[in-house]
């Protein structure tokens, strides 16, 4: 099976060891064993400490789709307004999904390499829009950017929004995710980006309000999350639990928590710094706008104009790097590189750098 010496995807991210070492086991039947409850409830606490919250958490087997389709479908009806504010891959994807449910749906959408900083023309809309819910995404990993959300969740509570929708998938575990002083319902984060994890769950901090929303709506279907409003007291998920999953995501928010949160975003702050610096000093040109927020996870780079997407990939793979391309308006034009989670490191990027300035300066 191939490997990859220098693993720079923007997720799924490499496992370390530990967390594969924790899976490694014949689980007995998590429907039947308290202690599977136990691991359940310790690992819904970590993962508060990670989002900042004292909200309840569900933790669903799957991975980052099953939280994005399943907070959309439980908390929303045909007819709900919803204000979509999108600045790429994710964010236009949402707006979708939520106009699929069949929801009144208004984007609000800025370019690619832009981010939500000036939000007046937000606040326009939500003064005569009224929605039921503001959906955003924290890092719109395809192009490599974090859009700060403090103001929006300050926006959300001054007009009484009744649902705050984020998206923290791909910055959850590498960058601060505050959900309670940003005021978020609902916010999603998956297991194989930042916490480095195999592709195997996803959480879902709900909020009181959000909770009263999801009895009213009563969604009925495989990613509800209704059932998981009582599934700890009552000792009966609505399907098989993934024991080796929940096993493994505790795991994983153990070793950031150990590490320690400010430690570990700082982490990847430096990282991501010199990644962007070294990339630029190669004559490299990053894609997010000067004015828009880069992601500390995850770095957008052009390809150079000799290359196109398949060759520069081949190229970077013979010599054992491997990156991420991109997708939608993107694809073809950028490629990407996961500095998340056990990515997040100094000397595999320095490695991954080397590769690109050869690759890069080659004739
Ligand atoms: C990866 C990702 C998801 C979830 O997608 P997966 O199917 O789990 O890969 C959702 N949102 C963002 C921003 C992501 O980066």
């Amino acid at each position: 099976m191939i490997e990859y010496p220098i693993p720079m995807v923007p997720g799924p991210t490499s496992v370390p060891q530990v967390i594969l070492d924790a899976m490694n086991r014949d689980y007995p039947s998590p429907d039947l064993e308290i202690e599977f409850l136990d691991l359940y409830n310790q690992t819904e606490k970590l993962l508060q400490v990670l989002y900042e919250t004292k909200n309840r958490m569900v933790i669903h087997t799957g991975e980052g789709m099953i939280a994005l389709w399943g907070a959309l479908k439980s908390t929303l009806l045909p007819g709900d307004r919803v204000l979509a504010l999108a600045s790429g891959v994710f964010g236009y994807g949402i707006a979708e999904m939520a106009a699929a449910i069949g929801a009144e749906v208004k984007v609000y959408g800025v370019e690619y390499d832009q981010t939500f900083q000036d939000l007046d023309a937000v606040e326009r809309i939500i003064e005569t829009f009224r929605p039921k819910m503001i959906t955003a995404v924290h890092c719109e990993t395809p192009s490599g950017t974090l859009n700060p959300l403090e103001k929006i969740g300050i926006l959300k509570q001054q007009y009484e929004i009744p649902l705050f929708y984020v998206d923290a998938v791909a910055s959850l575990g590498g960058a601060p995710v505050k959900t309670d002083e940003w005021a978020i319902d609902l916010c999603l984060g998956g297991s194989q980006k930042a916490l480095s994890a195999p592709p195997l769950a996803a959480f879902i901090a709900v909020s009181d309000s959000a909770w009263r929303i999801i009895k009213e709506v009563g969604y009925v279907g495989y990613d509800a999350l209704l059932p998981f409003w009582d599934a700890q007291e009552k000792f009966y998920f609505p399907y098989t639990p993934n024991w080796h999953g929940v096993s493994a995501i505790y795991q994983a928010v153990k070793l950031i928590l150990d590490e320690g949160l400010e430690e570990v975003f700082k982490r990847h702050e430096t990282v991501a710094d010199y990644c962007r610096r070294e990339l630029q000093a190669m004559g490299l040109r990053l894609f997010p706008a000067k004015e828009a927020i880069p992601s500390p996870t995850v770095t957008a780079v052009y390809i150079p104009e000799k290359f196109d997407w398949k060759e520069l990939d081949r190229r970077l793979r013979e010599k054992g790097l491997v990156v991420g391309g991109s997708y939608g308006l993107l694809a073809g034009k950028i490629f990407r590189l996961g500095h998340m989670g056990s990515q997040a490191k100094m000397e595999l990027v320095e490695k991954a750098l080397s590769v690109i300035k050869e690759v890069v300066h080659s004739t």
